[in-house]
C-alpha cells in the first residue's frame, strides 16, 4: 500500500526515454544489431539515479557499428506511438521487478532518504505514473527531458578502440559532433540525499529466499569521490 503513495505522475520519464532512444530509429539500432551479430558484440542501456548510459561492444566493424549506434539517438524525433510502445516495456520491467528482493530492498533504502531529494522517490516508472490516458503529457515530458538533458554539456562519450587517439577524436566529432550545449541549463536545487535525521536507521527485511545479508550503507561526501 505504501508503494501507491509513491506513484507520482510523470515519474520514470528518464527511464522511458532511454527505452525510446535505444529502440528508436530503425536505421540505427536494427542495423546495429546486424553489425553486432556479425562481430560477436552486444549492446544495452540502463537508467540509474543520476544518469542514463548506453553502450555497445564489438570485435571489428567498429566505425560501422558506431555510426549505426549514434543514429539511435536520432535527435529526439520520436513519436507518440514510440512512447506508447515503450510504456508497456517499462511497465513490464516494473512488474518483473516486483519478484526481485533486491528491488524491494532498494525501495526501502529510498524511503529512508531525504524526501526533498529525488533519490527518495520511486523512479522506475510504470503505467500508473505514466498512464496511457495522459499520453500527450508523457510525450511532451519526454520531449522536454530530451531537450534539457541530452545536450553536450551533460553527456560523456567514451570510445575504447585500438585506433590512434586522433582517429578516435575524428570519429567522435563525425558521429556525435551535432550535439550542442544546452543554452538554458536548469540548475536543480542541491539537496543532500541523507542528512543526520535520515541516518542511523536499521531496516529489517524478511527474505523469501534462503539468504542472509547484512548491508551497511553510509554517505560519502561528494568531494571525496574520484572522478576519472
Ligand atoms: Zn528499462
Amino acid at each position: 500500500m505504501w508503494l501507491l503513495t509513491r506513484f507520482i505522475l510523470l515519474i520514470g520519464v528518464a527511464h522511458l526515454l532511454e527505452h525510446v532512444l535505444y529502440n528508436g530509429d530503425p536505421s540505427g539500432p536494427d542495423k546495429l544489431s546486424e553489425w553486432l551479430q556479425q562481430g560477436g558484440g552486444d549492446s544495452n542501456a540502463a537508467t540509474n539515479d543520476e544518469n542514463t548510459e548506453f553502450y555497445f561492444y564489438i570485435e571489428g566493424n567498429y566505425e560501422n557499428a558506431l555510426s549505426s549506434w549514434s543514429k539511435g539517438f536520432n535527435g529526439g524525433s520520436f513519436t507518440k506511438e514510440d512512447i506508447r510502445r515503450e510504456l508497456f516495456a517499462v511497465d513490464s520491467e516494473f512488474i518483473n521487478a516486483q519478484s526481485e528482493e533486491q528491488w524491494h530492498y532498494q525501495e526501502q533504502i529510498r524511503k529512508c532518504a531525504n524526501p526533498k531529494n529525488p533519490f527518495s522517490r520511486f523512479n522506475m516508472g510504470n503505467l500508473q505514473t505514466m498512464p496511457l490516458s495522459k499520453l500527450d503529457q508523457v510525450t511532451s515530458a519526454a520531449t522536454n527531458f530530451y531537450k534539457n538533458n541530452y545536450t553536450a554539456d551533460k553527456m560523456f562519450l567514451m570510445l575504447v578502440c585500438n585506433k590512434p587517439l586522433d582517429e578516435l577524436g575524428q570519429l567522435a566529432k563525425k558521429h556525435f559532433g551535432w550535439y550542442k550545449n544546452n543554452e538554458n541549463p536548469e540548475t536543480p536545487d542541491k539537496v543532500p540525499s541523507f542528512t543526520n535525521e535520515h541516518l542511523g536507521k536499521i531496516i529489517w527485511l524478511s527474505s523469501q529466499k534462503n539468504k542472509n545479508l547484512l548491508s551497511i550503507i553510509f554517505p560519502i561526501p561528494k568531494e571525496t569521490i574520484l572522478r576519472f
